[in-house]
């Protein structure tokens, strides 16, 4: 079995191949952790109490079961529970979706008026008519550990890693595929296709099918970075009416003497909304001042804590979103041929369920099928 691609969703589908005692080598262009595709930035949001479909949730437990076992594995941090605050009109789908789903699978939560928000979490600054969504199994993933810590267990369980090699294409033959990189030709019973934002130029048909777009990040220099830390802050996102979301995590103490802080120094935000149509070979990495601007714009309104007078940031970063038009993920075998199964994990959430998605298409590849609930995901 040969996976193509070791970001979130690849590195995650090789240790599931490796778990199941099968022959397999993972294959990647460049050497994760990277900052070319869609895992980097430092952390990602894993939640519970997802409103985007209900099948979801089966798929976040088991998600949540991996990478407790992947934790086990590595000293690294790779994942943190931290609690989650939501904010927005009580009819947002953030609020109210979340609020039916945690209902709906009998989830921890609590819905907060703004009079609690305040005296909770006073970070935050909500506006007339908004309240506060809580749920305490809100976590953040440390995603390039979390890469990292995948490989080498699937390394460990006897996979073979080659890095720095590029698939240029696979034929079908009989009993098999033939796949083509710039140094050799591999046999393969069964390919597991997972690149990310080069996933439109490398599969057929889905260039029509996946748009590929320049998302930012910034790590704002705070005002009161005591009030910020996890513990005291969750981590956090306030929904916007248009539909998009101001996002971020707490700042995390350093785990050890000299190292960086998880997640890096200073108060990290985005925006989760589609940005503009890219390619991931020729996309502009540099973050424009008014990008930033706005992002500035939003913490001085919402959470002043996090950025101090000279609205300074400490680090920026350009990461790529794969969306499909339905905004869930692409996890099926190929129409054409059944022996390549694709995994385009993305849309801009992807990276929390990457471990049940791995595993998913662990079986679609060795089984033909998968008893975990997928079939929302499909190519149709
Ligand atoms: C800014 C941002 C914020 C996000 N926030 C969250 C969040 O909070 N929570 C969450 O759950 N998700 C989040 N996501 C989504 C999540 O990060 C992605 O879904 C996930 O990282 C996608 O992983 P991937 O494996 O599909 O792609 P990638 O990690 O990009 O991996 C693709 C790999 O394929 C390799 N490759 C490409 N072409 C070839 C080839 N021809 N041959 C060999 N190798 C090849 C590349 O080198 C790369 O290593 C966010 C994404 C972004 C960009």
């Amino acid at each position: 079995m040969l996976v193509i691609g070791l970001g979130a969703a690849g590195s995650a589908s090789l240790v599931a191949l490796a778990r199941r005692g099968v022959e397999c080598i993972g294959i990647d262009r460049f050497s994760p952790p990277h900052e070319h595709g869609s895992s980097h930035g430092l952390s990602r949001l894993i939640r519970l109490c997802y409103y985007e479909h209900p099948d979801y949730v089966p798929l976040l437990r088991e998600s949540y079961r991996l990478w407790n076992l992947l934790q086990a594995t590595t000293t690294s941090p790779v994942l943190r529970i931290t609690g989650g605050l939501y904010v927005g009109r009580p009819e947002d789908p953030f609020i109210e979706g979340s609020r039916q789903s945690a209902v709906h699978h009998g989830l921890a939560h609590e819905v907060l008026s703004s009079a609690e928000v305040a005296k909770r979490f006073p970070q935050f600054r909500l506006e007339p008519g908004e309240v506060g969504f809580h749920e305490p199994t809100t976590g953040v993933l440390f995603p390039e550990h979390a890469i990292e810590a995948h490989l080498r267990e699937a390394e460990r369980l006897g996979a073979a890693i080659s890095l720095g090699e590029r698939v240029l294409e696979w034929r079908s033959r009989a009993g098999g595929l033939t796949v083509i990189t710039d140094r050799r030709q591999i046999e393969a019973d069964a390919v597991i296709a997972c690149t990310g934002p080069w996933m439109p130029s490398l599969v057929l048909g889905l260039a029509e099918r996946l748009r590929v777009t320049r998302q930012v990040l910034a790590w704002f220099r705070p005002s009161d970075p005591d009030v910020l830390q996890a513990g005291r802050m969750p981590a956090w996102a306030v929904s916007e009416p248009d539909g998009s979301a101001h996002y971020g995590f707490p700042i995390f103490p350093s785990e050890s003497p000299n190292s960086e802080p998880p997640g890096g120094a200073g108060f990290k935000l985005a925006l989760h909304r589609p940005g503009e149509a890219t390619d991931p070979d020729r996309v502009d990495r540099a973050v424009r001042e008014d990008e930033l601007a706005s992002l500035a714009r939003f913490l001085r309104d919402r959470i002043p804590a996090g950025l101090d007078s000279s609205g300074d940031t400490l680090r920026t970063r350009v990461c790529l979103y794969t969306n499909t038009v339905d905004q869930h993920f692409l996890v099926d075998r190929h129409p054409d041929d059944a022996r390549v199964v694709v995994v385009s994990a993305c849309s801009g959430h992807g990276f929390k369920l990457s471990p049940a998605v791995g595993a998913a298409a662990a079986d679609l590849a060795v089984d033909g099928r998968t008893s975990l609930p997928i079939e929302f995901l499909g190519w149709r």
